[in-house]
């Protein structure tokens, strides 16, 4: 049976970022039960935001932040473009827990930013129509990245620095031994120090005790034409209703993409229905469309089904197996991972490979679940 350091199940956008910096150091094996950068799971469909002001929580502030590095950093090692910043507007009223965390976020991590209320956004961007009790966070450095080119830039790399990465090889089982794991997948069994679960939406296949801590939610992407200033739209999240959101992303040569941010179906893997219905999928973005942002053409050009997998609290989960130390989790990611994915992968790489990291992970922690 060949041995590994290192053996990464999922090569996503979790597993693929951990694959490159992990093969700078060990022998790692990683699987993949798709192809690269496929689109039936939750990393596809062109663009994923990313954003500084943190509204979600000032925690994940400095880890952005090293993010944007690595992702900058990614781009100079592939010599390709991987993300565009454009800027980004965290809209809602004063109390929304976007415009206010966003400001808490900008406020205690000392970042550039503006408060604008809803008549300097309609000028300033005129393209949006916010009511007049709304109020924005303007971040000059959130934009966008272009999903499926950043894992395919880290596959690649991680290939030439000597990772194996298997695809179409789907993992069916894991056992842990007394100095390490076993692997069995589809095609044959492994041997490795260390096990990687980065599994997305898969995750309680291979780790069964989450089952009833994790939920996996379908979402619609829906791209539509804007009219000619579109170009200049930033990364926009509006917090429409109490805990309701969308946004949009920019034209990046598909159009416009627009989607609600939660209020998805909770469904599981097997029984993710992956048909646009247009009563449920698209009515809704259109009549928010038609309120928010009037410009845009409402005929829908392109869509795309793809899924959160969500915590109950929302952060994610980094961390060992609480049974088997040599085992660690790094999805799922509450449908705001991927701009983290640069720095989660470097951090898993130091935990596993110096027990030590200069994040704090406490709130990541799977011993939150008691499992
Ligand atoms: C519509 C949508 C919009 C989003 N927008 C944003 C955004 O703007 N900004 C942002 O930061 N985040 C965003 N997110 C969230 C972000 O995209 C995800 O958190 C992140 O991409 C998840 O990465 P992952 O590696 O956990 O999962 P994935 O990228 O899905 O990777 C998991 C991989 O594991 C593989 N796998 C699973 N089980 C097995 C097995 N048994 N054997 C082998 N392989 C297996 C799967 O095939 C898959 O390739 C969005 C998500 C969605 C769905």
């Amino acid at each position: 049976m060949e041995t590994f350091d290192t053996i990464i199940v999922g090569l996503g956008a979790m597993g693929s970022a951990t694959a490159y910096y992990l093969s700078q150091q060990q022998k790692v094996l990683g699987l993949e039960q798709f192809t690269v950068a496929h689109n039936l799971g939750s990393s596809h469909g062109e663009t994923r935001a990313i954003r500084e002001a943190y509204f979600e929580d000032p925690v994940y502030v400095p880890m952005v932040q090293r993010a944007y590095d690595n992702w900058s950093h990614l781009e100079k090692k592939a010599q390709t473009s991987l993300l565009k910043q454009v800027g980004g507007l965290m809209i809602g009223p004063r109390n929304s827990l976007v415009f206010r965390g966003a400001e808490k976020s900008a406020i205690e991590h000392n970042l550039s930013h503006e408060i604008l209320d809803a008549q300097t956004i309609k000028q300033r961007f005129p393209f949006f129509s916010p009511r007049e009790s709304m109020y924005a966070v303007w971040e000059p450095r959130a934009g966008v990245l272009f999903v499926e080119k950043c894992i395919e830039a880290y596959i690649k790399l991680a290939q030439e620095q000597g990772a194996q990465l298997h695809f179409s090889e789907e993992v069916l089982s894991w056992n842990a031994t007394e100095d390490g794991v076993v692997v069995t997948t589809t095609k044959g069994k492994y041997r490795a120090k260390k096990l990687v679960l980065s599994a997305g939406a898969w995750m309680t296949n291979l780790f069964s005790a989450l089952e009833k801590h994790l939920n996996v939610e379908r979402l619609v992407q829906l791209w539509f034409n804007g009219s000619k200033d579109h170009h200049l739209c930033p990364v926009n999240i509006w917090e429409y209703a109490n805990n309701c959101f969308f946004y949009s992303l920019p034209d990046i040569g598909e159009g416009i993409k627009i989607a609600l941010h939660h209020s998805g179906q909770i469904t599981t893997v097997q029984n993710l229905n992956r048909d646009i219905c247009e009563k449920t999928d698209i009515l809704p973005v259109q009549k928010l469309i038609k309120t928010y942002m009037p410009h845009v053409n409402p005929e829908v050009i392109k869509s795309s089904v793809c899924m959160y997998t969500n915590t109950p609290d929302g952060h994610f989960i980094i961390d060992n197996h609480p049974q088997h130390k040599n085992v660690w989790v790094v999805s799922p990611c509450s449908g705001h991972g991927f701009k983290f994915a640069s720095v989660i992968g470097e951090i898993i790489t130091s935990l596993i490979t110096t027990n030590t990291t200069p994040f704090p992970l406490e709130c990541f922690s799977i011993k939150r679940f008691s499992l």
